[in-house]
């Protein structure tokens, strides 16, 4: 990706910024104007309203990674794994704040914001959500009262132009 299109994309990334679709109530991240969920797509175009995420789930899948990406190097083995939001999109993220052998499918995490990576020699970083356990003795059972503490809320984060 340009740096260019992540700086575009980063408001969004960061906010957990999504869509959901009024007419069936499925929800999106990234946002998207058209709900393919619906059997009648082209009936969702105007049925679409930004939606924002938690920022909490659960892992559903996961691996770990011992071959560092470029910009990762100090950081092997790391967490990746899919997170299912509480409001059902699958978010991609490294998991942190645990050793990752004690990840595993059903750890209830929630987004924080962190710095991804550091790019090359102009130190460019990059900044977005990671996972972090919400509490290795956390046994609430989901749905219930929660507090609903914004995935990341950086104060100069510009809102996209609806
Ligand atoms: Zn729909």
């Amino acid at each position: 990706m340009s740096i260019a299109r992540f700086w575009r994309e980063t408001p969004r990334r960061y906010n957990l910024g999504g869509s959901k679709c009024t007419m069936c109530g499925t929800a999106y991240f990234p946002p998207r104007a058209v709900c393919p969920t619906c059997a009648h797509h082209r009936e969702s175009i105007e049925k679409m309203v930004p939606y924002q995420l938690s920022g909490d789930g659960e892992v559903v899948s996961y691996t770990i990674v011992h071959e560092p990406a470029e910009g990762f190097e100090m950081q092997v083995p790391y967490v990746l794994a899919l997170v299912k939001t509480r409001e059902g999109p699958v978010l991609t993220g490294q998991v942190v704040d645990l050793e990752p052998a004690d990840v595993r499918i059903g750890l209830k995490v929630r987004a924080t914001f962190r710095k991804l990576r550091e790019e090359g020699k102009a130190g460019v970083i990059h900044y977005g959500y990671k996972f972090s356990p919400i509490g290795e003795f956390d046994t609430r059972p989901p749905g219930g009262p929660s507090e609903t503490v914004p995935a990341a809320t950086p104060a100069s984060a510009d809102r996209a132009p609806a």
